[in-house]
């Protein structure tokens, strides 16, 4: 309990246990003990995880097909027609505004078995084409991949960061199925997109990839999507205002 004590001197309090202190000295010893409470409770908050943003990269697989064309692989042979009509993931990607990324951030690899329940989801919506087959020795190989380049930077577990990717699928506009193997406008394209979405493309015309920014909570959790920082939108590589959309292969 702390009284003014009759006997003190004005100005000063008697606080049980301690000798009398000045109301000033008192302040000044109450300011203290309430800053250091308040930096204790910062700093009992989560950190921060350690990216400004996610950057979401959707992939064009026919484009991909396309450039590595003598690999004859399953998923470009024996494409779904979903791959031709849209867009797949490629990554969801941590980064900083200033256009510089973390990656490989644990040694944590992959266990297959965290993804088991969102396998047939993953094969549609994020497939690996250079393998379809579970049985296949490749076959988890990309999301290995981007969980151990991008994943471990993410301050998600395995499940909730492909969960996430999974929640967070950028739709394409029926432009891209309308001109399957013709032209679009980079103009027409850009706005079927948003603003602010990052077109790449391959020989500055043909269609690769898509990336849009979302983001990020300080547990690492996506966001809704904001406008991408200028060095991620700077690397926008389609250069002509007709960009043609390449097709599968045709099997004989
Ligand atoms: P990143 O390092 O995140 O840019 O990923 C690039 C790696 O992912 C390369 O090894 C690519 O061959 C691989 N990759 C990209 N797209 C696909 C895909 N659709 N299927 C299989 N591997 C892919």
């Amino acid at each position: 309990m702390i009284r003014h004590d009759d006997d003190a001197d004005e100005g000063s309090i008697k606080v049980p246990g301690l000798k009398q202190v000045s109301t000033h000295r008192f302040l000044l010893l109450s300011l203290i003990i309430i800053t250091m409470s308040v930096l204790k409770l910062v700093s009992l908050r989560p950190p921060k995880v350690g990216f400004d943003l996610y950057v979401m990269s959707m992939s064009y697989q026919p484009e991909f097909c396309y450039k590595n064309r003598h690999e004859g692989w399953p998923g470009c042979t024996h494409p779904l027609d979903f791959w031709k009509s849209h867009l797949t993931i490629h990554g969801l990607w941590p980064e900083y505004v200033d256009g510089t990324w973390p990656q490989f951030c644990t040694p944590e690899i992959l266990d297959n078995e965290t993804i088991s329940p969102l396998l047939s989801q993953m094969e549609q919506y994020w497939p690996n084409v250079k393998a379809l087959e579970p049985t296949a020795k490749h076959f988890y190989e990309f999301w290995q991949h981007e969980w151990s380049k991008h994943g471990t930077c993410s301050g998600l577990g395995q499940k909730e960061y492909f969960g996430a990717a999974l929640h967070h699928f950028v739709d394409t506009p029926n432009l891209v199925a309308q001109n399957y193997g013709g032209v679009v406008n980079k103009t027409d394209l850009l706005e079927a997109y948003g603003h602010h979405t990052v077109l790449v493309c391959q020989a500055k015309q043909w269609l690769s990839e898509i990336r849009i920014c979302l983001g990020a909570t300080t547990e690492g959790e996506p966001l809704q999507r904001v406008a991408c920082p200028k060095p991620t939108e700077a690397e926008d590589s389609c250069q002509e205002e007709q960009i043609r959309i390449a097709r599968f292969p045709e099997i004989q």
